[in-house]
């Protein structure tokens, strides 16, 4: 290939992009065709999910969700880390419609039966993959409950398109947090990233009345490393001690809050809502970045 030739061949758009995949760049700038910088900063959002029954009963959490679809600005897409999605390496959804997952047993037939149609997203999908040292596409998972109970009351109009980024099996707080960090430009191209699990979820102690003190005393340390911005803390919270390990007795619901902090840039506002535990031993704490 001459100079000339070489340099046309550069020039076009879509050659420019494959050549840059196949150089293995990992720059998601340089290789935005389907996502460009649209001049804004888009926020952060983590969601503390709670029951899937949130998604079709009034309460003041699901109220708060839907004051917060109203709130952020419109985003081009959404791309949710669920507490539910967990697979042996990073995974993106790539369909162009994907399922609403009823990943859940004894709940009533109206939330059995609901469904977010939200449409997929392919080709942003294989430009954010393309970006990220090691994912890959997932064509068989959807949108499971902890993405799409809280998006039909965010955008409930199912209209802007959501895409799924899994959870990594046996990967830390730290790796998580550090996928974040990966996926910061999205912030500039129009991305709403959603994490959406629970800081405080302990499954086998729920019970009516007040919240536990080891619920409490996590819930509030958590706070606190928020609002000092010390993410060396929430990496590391097993520090925390008998709190910490009551609270987060596996740590999927924990982790999708890594990527969020990851994605914190210095000149962010935090924002917290939904501040309560519910029964017991499940924090609703959510908090917006931005
Ligand atoms: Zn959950």
């Amino acid at each position: 290939m001459n100079h000339l030739n070489r340099r046309n061949f550069l020039m076009n758009s879509t050659q420019a992009l494959t050549a840059a995949a196949l150089a293995g760049c990992k720059d998601l700038n340089q290789v935005a065709q389907v996502l460009p910088e649209d001049g804004r900063v888009m926020p952060v959002v983590f969601l503390g999910h709670g029951s899937p029954m949130l998604a079709i009963e009034q309460s003041p959490y699901s109220q708060a969700w839907e004051t917060l679809g109203h709130s952020l600005p419109t985003p081009k897409m959404v791309l949710c880390i669920s507490a539910h999605w967990q697979t042996p390496s990073l995974q993106i959804t790539a369909m162009a419609e994907p399922r609403t997952i009823h990943d859940f047993g004894g709940f009533p037939r109206q939330l059995q039966e609901k469904l977010y149609p939200a449409p997929g997203w392919p080709a942003a999908a294989e430009e954010i993959r393309a970006g990220l040292s090691s994912a890959s596409a997932d064509l068989s998972w959807g949108l499971d409950h902890g993405c799409w109970c809280v998006l039909s009351r965010i955008y409930p109009e199912a209209k802007i398109p959501v895409l799924q980024l899994s959870l990594v099996d046996g990967k830390n707080a730290r790796w998580h947090f550090e996928l974040g960090k990966q996926l910061m430009s999205l912030r500039r191209r129009g991305v709403l990233i959603v994490g959406s699990g629970n800081i405080v979820h302990n499954l086998r102690t729920l019970k009516q009345g007040p919240a536990y003190d080891w619920a409490e005393e996590f819930d509030t340390q958590v706070r606190s490393s928020l609002v000092n911005r010390d993410d060396e803390a929430l990496i590391e919270y097993q520090r925390f001690g008998k709190a910490a390990s009551l609270s987060v007795p596996t740590d999927e619901h924990y982790l999708p809050m890594m990527p969020i902090l990851g994605l914190r840039r210095a000149e962010d506002k935090l924002g917290f809502f939904n501040e309560g535990l519910s029964s017991g031993s499940i924090s609703m704490r959510s908090f917006t970045l931005g």
